[in-house]
């Protein structure tokens, strides 16, 4: 502890921002002054529990107060706030893990993973806008960013590049492994990827990525937006899951973790035909048995079904998967298999990292339990196949709104166990009441189609 802080102080830190995430996805927390470190990482920073949404918590009583409390393996200054380092915390209540806490629900579900000598990496990638308001709208920062195709356009590219620039030098500086940049297949949409990690690690990382980029837009006059969907006519905004499972434990390489992922021959020799080995598959199977449970935690706002579902996009097509099927390298499906990985397709960028990964664990080792079997591989280009098409190969559709995707949730036992009852009713509650507060709303299209049409 003592060295911990002489290292900060040595860099210049003077505060502490004490983060934690709620049940949305968005980050949280206070500043505390470095001098107190220690009370952050043994007891926790203070704070209201019922002000902080998906808590459940009273308002009296000792279980009114959540405790934030701090891992010493996550302290790193913020190359944006100088003087300040972030420390990622987890919820306590009552000095108990505090079971609605979407990491400790992570926690947990590393826990199950970590009985059987397993653990799960994951590397995440966020797909983003860059916007800034206008004539009471939202348009794109960039204006100049107009291309029917812009998939990989260097030059808008290139127009962003202060700001991407100086999102990967402060992420690096934050530790993080900067593979990619690129500009996506939307007007003012990016992407940047880092390198897989564990994966409460991975998440982390992303809410890191989240608040670097926000507070390094908002410096430039833009809003950085991880807004599922904000244009009707483009693609919207995916968050992608690479997925591989590791045991600690290698007869070979004692050493060394290995992915259990990776199939191998009889002979022991590593098998590049089949990109999963039999304890893969069985995940993969578990994860689509529970698809539409998990797409609402994937997806978890009325805006991300504009995202998932097949439409000819103004660039050709939206990437986004609408069926629930696996295949080698196959974009067009909810799972998309590679060599000893997937990739889950069906998050957005509003997921909450901790609760999706928490889900997707619950949902692979039901798979492995149950010995499941995934259904053939698909290799076909689903979006090219109209919907009575894939309904006779026996393929199912994801929950096409957030009501339908709900009722899934409550439905699955297995994915609300992993979440724990206080989060699946706080997260039940909320977004049913998202889902009247839209219902309540008469949109522009409605008036201009309708007002004067009878
Ligand atoms: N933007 C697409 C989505 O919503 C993904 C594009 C890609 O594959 O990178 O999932
Ligand atoms: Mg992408």
């Amino acid at each position: 502890m003592k060295d911990l802080m002489d290292r900060m102080r040595a860099g210049g830190v003077h505060s502490l921002l004490a983060q934690f995430t709620d049940l949305n996805g968005v980050a949280k927390g206070k500043l505390v002054p470095l001098a107190h470190l220690d009370q952050l990482l043994t007891e926790g920073a203070g704070f209201a529990g019922p002000s902080i949404v998906g808590t459940g918590l009273p308002r009296t009583g000792p279980r009114s107060e959540y405790y934030a409390r701090g891992n010493a393996s996550t302290v790193v200054p913020l190359p944006w706030m100088p003087g300040v380092a972030r420390v990622v915390c987890d919820g306590f209540v009552d000095a108990q893990p505090f079971e609605a806490c979407p990491r400790q629900v992570l926690r947990r579900a590393i826990a199950r993973l970590a009985q059987r000598g397993w653990h799960l990496r994951t590397g995440i990638e966020p797909e983003f806008f860059l916007l800034r308001r206008h004539a009471g709208g939202w348009v794109p920062a960039d204006d100049a960013d107009r291309l029917d195709k812009p998939s990989y356009d260097l030059k808008s590219l290139a127009r962003q590049g202060s700001f991407l620039q100086a999102l990967a030098d402060a992420l690096s500086r934050c530790g993080l492994d900067i593979l990619q940049i690129d500009h996506e297949d939307a007007h003012g949409q990016y992407e940047i990827n880092f390198g897989f990690d564990e994966a409460l690690v991975s998440a982390d990382h992303l809410m890191l990525f989240k608040l670097g980029a926000q507070a390094l837009a908002e410096a430039r006059g833009m809003v950085f937006s991880m807004m599922p969907k904000p244009f009707a006519d483009q693609p919207g905004s995916g968050m992608h899951f690479h997925v591989s499972l590791w045991s600690d434990w290698n007869p070979k390489r004692p050493d060394n973790a290995h992915n259990v992922f990776v199939a191998h021959r009889a002979d022991g020799s590593i098998d590049r035909e089949h990109p999963l080995s039999m304890l893969g598959r069985h995940f993969v199977a578990g994860v689509l048995a529970h698809s539409a449970a998990l797409t609402a935690l994937a997806a978890p706002t009325v805006n991300s079904y504009r995202r998932l579902r097949v439409y000819r996009s103004r660039s050709g097509t939206s990437w986004a998967p609408v069926y629930m099927a696996q295949g080698p390298n196959n974009r067009t499906a909810a799972l998309r298999t590679l060599h000893g990985r997937f990739e889950w397709r069906v998050p957005d960028s509003a997921a909450n990292p901790y609760l999706a990964t928490a889900a997707l664990i619950a949902a692979g080792l039901d798979g492995i339990d149950r010995k499941l079997e995934p259904a053939a591989e698909c290799t076909e280009d689903l979006f090219a196949l109209s919907p009575a098409q894939v309904r006779e190969k026996g393929i199912g559709l994801l929950p096409q709104s957030l009501g339908e995707a709900l009722d899934a949730l409550q439905a699955d036992d297995v994915v609300r166990a992993a979440l724990g009852e206080t989060l699946t009713l706080e997260f039940l509650a909320l977004k049913r009441a998202e889902i009247e507060a839209w219902r309540n709303h008469i949109s522009d299209w409605e008036l201009q189609r309708y007002a004067e049409a009878f």
